[in-house]
């Protein structure tokens, strides 16, 4: 992701400009956790511009690592660049903080008495330590409800979508057939597997396949088209075409249950405001169906085979079976022998080509099916 402008501020076209280069997570107090945060930031800010004239503060990468231990050390390798880390939190700059009641209060500056014992004067940065007291200490400021003044700013965000929602549709010209559309279409797929004897058969499994659409248009003429919101910013070019890998989705979920490809699908985002609009084909739409069925033949087989390979990568961090995932070093026996796990998986064939659609709940005006059809 890149920004629209990566040239000189104007306050250093014309003359050269100095400043400091920090890391952040080093930029400790006394007050900060262990870890330099966004209040050491703004006091460095501060005092290398009043005090020593400095242009600038330039700072490592403030992206977000995993939110539990161990934490990547590298601001490098972020997690997502989509987030800040939590952990350059000041928790006692938290508007919330002037407003914990005094046990709540008592408890935070407990977790902060303990860090600063165990982390000040260290020569280690030792994330790990500062983040889990620091996660204890935004979890009890969360349970306290938004104060006036920032619940007006939420609602002023959400107003600014609404108003910004006008400029990109008249609401009154929109025709709305279908609202928080629940499809569902049974597809069926041969899948290829060697039976005891080495043998290859082939055998028809049936699947489910549910999507939700936020709102599904039918004009005049029977064309159908997907419109999907976002509360987000529009992706740059580059990054287009990835997010709209997902409306291939709709395209084919309508196709199989109404029957009909959509002429286009629409997705508004809102903090821009713009929409970016997509046609479906049938290439793209048959891709997304080879899609699917090349993943159900894998999962079926891997049911079949019981084997089920750990796939490592950055997301470990949030998954919860680290004790039984044979990449941590876990092991399922335990909870095979406890019975916790039911084997083997039950994967029912189903002959014939099946496929009929099939809807599962609709918020739908009752003409929407016959709409369609004319
Ligand atoms: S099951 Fe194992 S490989 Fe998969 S996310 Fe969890 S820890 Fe990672």
């Amino acid at each position: 992701m890149t920004p629209a402008f990566l040239g000189l501020p104007e306050s250093l076209r014309d003359r050269k400009g100095w400043g400091f280069a920090a890391q952040l997570y080093s930029v400790r107090s006394r007050q900060s956790w262990g870890v330099g945060d966004l209040a050491d930031l703004a006091h460095l800010a501060a005092w290398s511009g009043k005090e020593l004239g400095a242009d600038f503060v330039l700072v490592n990468p403030l992206h977000a690592a995993e939110p539990s231990a161990p934490m990547e050390p590298s601001p490098y390798l972020p997690t997502s660049r989509r987030f800040f880390n939590p952990l350059y939190l000041r928790v006692e700059e938290v508007p919330e903080y002037t407003a914990l009641s005094a046990a709540a209060r008592a408890e935070v500056d407990r977790l902060a008495a303990k860090v600063h014992a165990a982390l000040d004067g260290g020569d280690v940065v030792d994330r790990d330590t500062a983040w889990t007291a620091k996660r204890a200490a935004l979890e009890i400021l969360h349970s306290v409800p938004r104060s006036d003044e920032r619940e007006a700013a939420f609602l002023a965000s959400a107003e600014q979508l609404v108003r910004n929602y006008f400029l990109l549709e008249d609401p009154t010209q929109v025709r709305g057939n279908g609202l928080e559309l629940m499809l569902g279409t049974d597809i069926t797929v041969d899948v290829r597997s060697r039976d005891a004897a080495g043998q290859w058969t082939t055998t028809p499994h049936s699947l489910r396949l549910r999507g939700i659409i936020d709102r599904l248009d039918i004009d005049d003429d029977g064309e159908i088209t997907v419109v999907d919101y976002k509360s987000g910013r529009a992706p740059s070019e580059r990054f287009e075409q990835g997010r709209l890998s997902g409306v291939h989705f709709y395209a084919y979920l309508c196709e199989r249950f109404l029957g009909k490809t959509p002429a286009k699908v629409q997705l508004l985002y809102l903090a821009d405001p713009v929409i970016i609009t997509a046609t479906p084909s049938a290439q793209s739409i048959r891709g997304l169906g080879r899609r699917v069925e090349a993943i159900w033949s894998t999962v079926v087989q891997a049911c079949e085979k019981e084997s089920f390979r750990p796939n490592p990568g950055k997301l470990c961090a949030y998954c919860s079976y680290h004790a039984y995932c044979p990449a941590q070093g876990g092991s399922l026996d335990a909870l095979v022998d406890a019975g916790a796990v039911a084997r083997p998986v039950e994967l029912v064939p189903r002959p014939g080509a099946g496929g009929d659609g099939e809807q599962v709940a609709a918020a739908t005006e009752p003409s929407l099916f016959e709409a369609v059809g004319s």
